[in-house]
């Protein structure tokens, strides 16, 4: 194991009692759970994010998939997965990327019209199977989102919840996830008030949280799941980190996250084991690579997840109360973290499109930090 195993900064997985299961793949924390279960990371459901559809027919524990990337397989006619048949999935749009970091418009299903995008994933159930949920053509909120458009916040959320209402007349039959955006804790409650206006009661729904994956500031994403909390959804959190699970996973009903491929990629992680080759080379040579598509490392990654929600748990039974009980903050959330944490590296628009589709602070920043 690297360094980077541990890079929440807390105690290793293990030694708490929780029960983990022995797999081809190493021991695994059970998937399935319910609210009240001892165990607090089978308290809420983690999809693990794949970016290869081939995996849906072997993975374990629940994942998740972009729309881009299950198109792009379904065109490069691959073997598809028959059908999901180890644990459940979900997916999404694949909004930021295709806002931020998408330059051919035509390839991206987020880009399609909505017309398009559900019959996609018509077709999408149809070879799989049916998803927990899928998400929207929502509209990001994050600074570089509102640039790619020119419009603002309350632009993006109108759009979003004409989307959702769109796609679930036309297509009733999938299960789409109404999504929230913002910026501040304020503007996602906002979006809530925006939902009702259009006869959408979101109270007991499961409802995803946009926006939050690239933001590096735990304790702002904190206040917006506590924002949202009195209204008594089911709150799913798109990217969330490893840090922001720890911190506020006990007001995520469920969450998403590739994070473990950009660690693997930024350690060059290669498990014990493992053998993964780059493509060729100019010369016809392959290299021996990282685990950055690797189920076994993928799966080992998702302990740590379950480690942090653990922790968490843990946490809130000694922590100072103050922490989870901030009023809103008045202008607070409303900087974007980089202006406001000098010991951070200083992320520029230009910094967050190489930044990949996921949170990486869970591997940048060392231990120690
Ligand atoms: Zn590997």
């Amino acid at each position: 194991m690297s360094r980077h195993d541990n890079t929440i900064g807390l105690a290793p997985a293990g030694g708490h009692g929780f029960e983990r299961f022995d797999t081809a793949w190493g021991p695994l924390t059970q998937w399935t759970g319910t609210s009240e279960h001892p165990d607090p990371a089978r308290r809420m459901r983690f999809f693990l994010g794949l970016a290869q559809p081939s995996l849906l027919d072997t993975a374990p524990v629940p994942v998740f998939l972009s729309a881009t990337r299950l198109v792009r397989y379904r065109t490069r006619g691959e073997r598809f997965p028959v059908r999901m048949n180890l644990a459940p999935y979900a997916g999404d749009s694949g909004a930021y990327s295709a806002l931020v970091l998408t330059r051919d418009r035509h390839s991206h299903p987020w880009w399609a019209s909505p017309d398009e995008y559900g019959a996609l994933w018509a077709r999408l159930i149809e070879d799989i199977g049916p998803p927990c949920f899928v998400g929207i053509q929502d509209y990001p909120c994050e600074p570089a989102c509102l640039t790619a458009t020119g419009l603002s916040i309350d632009e993006h959320q109108r759009l979003t919840v004409e989307n959702y209402l769109y796609l679930v007349e036309q297509f009733d039959f999938v299960p789409w996830l109404p999504t929230l955006q913002g910026w501040r804790p304020e503007d996602f409650v906002a979006h809530v008030g925006m939902y009702e206006r259009a006869g959408v009661d979101l109270t007991g729904r499961w409802v995803g949280v946009g926006s939050i994956c690239r933001r590096n500031a735990d304790h702002d994403i904190a206040r917006i799941l506590t924002a949202l909390a009195p209204f008594g959804m089911r709150l799913h959190g798109y990217g969330v980190s490893l840090r922001t699970l720890a911190l506020a996973g006990h007001l995520l009903h469920s969450a998403d996250s590739q994070g473990w491929s950009m660690a693997a990629r930024r350690a060059r992680t290669l498990m014990p084991g493992c053998v993964h080759l780059s493509r060729p080379d100019a010369t016809g040579r392959r290299h021996l690579t990282d685990c950055r598509h690797c189920l076994r490392y993928a799966l080992a990654w998702r302990e740590k997840a379950m480690h942090a929600l653990r922790v968490n748990h843990m946490q809130r039974a000694t922590a100072d109360p103050g922490l989870w009980d901030d009023p809103l903050p008045a202008g607070l959330a409303a900087t974007p973290s980089h202006q406001r944490s000098p010991g951070r590296a200083h992320r520029t628009r230009g910094d967050q499109a190489g930044f990949a589709l996921f949170d990486l602070t869970d591997t940048v920043q060392s231990p120690a930090a």
